[in-house]
């Protein structure tokens, strides 16, 4: 039987490391899946609030959203999401926000999901819910 060298050690080490660091990532996007089915998943998320002013989105804020340049139109609906764990052009559906009606992926953001309102005081109001977000898959 081989013993574990050193070099055997090393790589355990790094294995760990890296299961350590994706299990940081995912508890930083605050995604863990309640429902689980072919054509959706129900994710318990932090959703912030967000609107297209200076004070929200820095030097992003030009009227536009990080999907093909959309042009944010007054009264808009949408969410941002990081596009690597929910692609731009889902629908997702946020209790409380747009009527419980699905609304679209047209934003990005780094952690959780943020929700579209056209007014920087609405957004405030709406501050940071932790809710059962259902995410359509296609
Ligand atoms: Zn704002």
């Amino acid at each position: 039987m081989r013993t574990l060298t050193t070099k055997g050690y090393v790589w355990v080490v790094i294995v760990i490391l890296l299961a350590g660091i994706l299990w940081a990532i995912c508890k930083e996007q605050q995604i863990s899946a309640i429902i689980t089915e072919p054509w959706y998943t129900v994710e318990l998320m932090v959703v912030r609030a967000y609107c297209p002013d200076e004070e929200c989105c820095g030097r992003w804020a030009d009227g536009h959203t990080a999907w093909n340049n959309y042009e944010i139109q007054p009264g808009d609906k949408f969410v941002a999401a990081n596009p690597d764990f929910i692609p731009f052009g889902s629908m997702v559906t946020v209790p409380g926000y747009n009527n419980d009606l699905p609304v679209l992926v047209l934003d990005r953001t780094w952690g959780g999901l943020e929700v579209f309102f056209d007014d920087h005081q609405e957004a405030l109001e709406w501050g940071k819910q932790m809710l059962e977000v259902k995410i359509e898959r296609w």
